[in-house]
């Protein structure tokens, strides 16, 4: 029997994995969600030997049933190749007390690449299988990191095209340039006039389109997202807490069954809730901690109940956290609904009209496995400095963010229970905020300059992705405003 995916705005929906994969969104603008999270059924001691490949497939072949296991081995062996840079996928490194997943050691050095590099097969595969002859065009809204990652998946992936928006002012020097020198002929990067909220809202209105839909059929193409409210993201990064448990495990960090805490710096909601998937699957995960930036909403939700998004969008240091609609946490809402679709609809449609929601006490007492926190900017800084001076570990700011709510929790606690903290970037990608933090004096240098600094202080060697952009020349200049959004795609398509 295959895994159901139910959309979380109609539970008379019911598709494969493969199929919620091809459509990305559910018509009614749901999300689709697993009918239930299934059970591991490797042991921890199994589990403990297993490369990265070989724990992906025990994961995702719970989950997207409908695929074959050559089909699903074949997608994992061309995702986690040599596009990482260790063999080890996803290294913890210990330091000041904590356990760091770096999940940034594939092509672009973030968390995005962990599901991105898998996507693209997944979708061609889920193609195949449905036999859809249309050419698939992924449509994109990134708050910096998504649309590089999302981009260096589908380059030249024959029968797809991609195009990306960015909010033209919202992400760092080094993500803009990631993504404006990408080559193949199927990319197109666009910055918007707005914000990545802005972005991510025309992305869901294009996707809404009935009519644009169907002009779209007629020459031959269909959309798909690779935004983190595709399964064929969420799946992958259930893998690597599955995978880090058993690894702490194996190493003798963890005592069998013994609980270990989470730590996420969140935006879409999307890596937070792959560790709650974990969790449900069977790993002995304690709480998981959800770290915002300054753009705190999920923290003000889960100390009141209420998602209230009528706020002013902060642009911090950690520009991939700066969202203020967390799309994914729509899954989650369902699921403490007792999967009551109308409940869900209803809390929706009151975020759309009114920017806010309140879930009844009854659904509030079923976040107990979550607590949030968040941290200011100035406590990132001093985060980032801190874990410096005491240990010579460089953080990015977005694990940074996790990091100082790590402390928070437990000061505020008292929880003495051992904590991964989600890696969630490079500092690479962050090197002015990052090196400002450690020292304000290098603000006169040049973003390079500070690339070959933070080499000479951390001894971490420059990523390929950095080397990479140094000298590459700009391929996408456009800039639109948010209402051409749609035009801007169609002039893209030819139609
Ligand atoms: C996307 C991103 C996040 C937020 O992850 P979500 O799954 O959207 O919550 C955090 N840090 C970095 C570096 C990211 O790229």
């Amino acid at each position: 029997m295959d895994l159901i995916y139910r959309s979380t705005r109609d539970n008379k929906v019911s598709v494969t994995a493969s199929k919620a994969i091809l459509k990305g969104l559910a018509e009614d603008g749901g999300l689709f969600v697993p009918e239930t999270v299934p059970a591991l059924d490797r042991s921890m001691d199994e589990l403990a030997g297993m490369s990265y490949r070989e724990t992906a497939y025990e994961v995702m072949k719970l989950f997207l049933t409908d695929f074959t296991e050559d089909e699903l081995k074949d997608c994992i062996a061309k995702a986690y190749d040599e596009k990482f840079d260790t063999e080890e996928i996803a290294p913890i490194k210990e330091a000041d007390g904590a356990y760091y997943l770096e999940l940034f050691h594939g092509a672009t050095i973030a968390f995005k690449d962990m599901a991105l590099s898998i996507l693209p097969h997944l979708l061609i595969t889920s193609a195949k299988k449905n036999q859809v002859k249309d050419e698939i065009v992924i449509l994109t809204a990134t708050s910096g990191d998504t649309g590089k990652a999302a981009l260096a998946g589908f380059a030249d992936v024959p029968g797809t095209k991609i195009v990306v928006f960015y909010p033209k002012n919202g992400v760092s020097p080094i993500q803009e340039k990631q993504m404006v020198t990408q080559k193949g002929d199927n990319t197109f990067v666009v910055g918007i006039k707005g914000n990545f909220d802005d972005a991510q809202t025309g992305v869901k209105k294009i996707f809404g389109d009935k009519a644009l839909e169907a002009e779209l059929a007629e020459a031959g193409f269909r959309f798909s997202s690779a935004n983190s409210i595709n399964i064929g993201r969420l799946v992958p990064q259930v893998v690597y807490y599955v995978y880090a448990y058993a690894k702490l495990y194996a190493a003798g960090k963890l005592a069998k069954d013994e609980r270990l805490n989470v730590v996420v710096p969140t935006g879409n909601f999307g890596n937070i809730l792959a560790a709650y998937y974990a969790k449900n699957m069977g790993v002995p995960i304690g709480k998981l901690i959800c770290a915002s930036n300054d753009n705190k909403v999920l923290y003000d939700f889960f100390a009141t109940g209420t998602y209230d998004r009528n706020r002013e969008f902060i642009l911090t240091t950690s520009p991939s956290m700066d969202i203020l609609i967390s799309s994914n946490l729509e899954r989650l809402i369902y699921r403490i609904a007792g999967a009551d679709d109308a409940v869900d609809r209803e809390l929706m449609e009151n975020l759309s009209v009114s920017g806010k929601y309140a879930v009844t006490d009854e659904m509030k007492t079923q976040l107990t496995d979550f607590y949030g926190n968040y941290a200011s900017e100035a406590e990132t800084a001093a985060e980032i400095k801190e874990v410096y001076d005491k240990t010579g570990y460089v953080l990015d700011t977005h694990t940074a963010v996790a990091s100082k709510v790590r402390r928070k929790y437990a000061a505020e606690t008292g929880d003495g229970t051992k904590t991964m903290i989600a890696s969630t970037a490079s500092p690479y990608k962050f090197t002015r905020s990052v090196m400002n933090a450690i020292d304000i004096k290098y603000d006169s240098m040049s973003d390079f300059e500070l690339v070959d600094e933070l080499n000479r202080i951390s001894g971490v060697a420059v990523p390929g992705a950095i080397e990479e952009i140094r000298t590459a020349p700009v391929l996408h200049d456009t800039v639109v405003e948010v209402d051409d959004m749609k035009d801007t795609v169609k002039k893209f398509l030819g139609i």
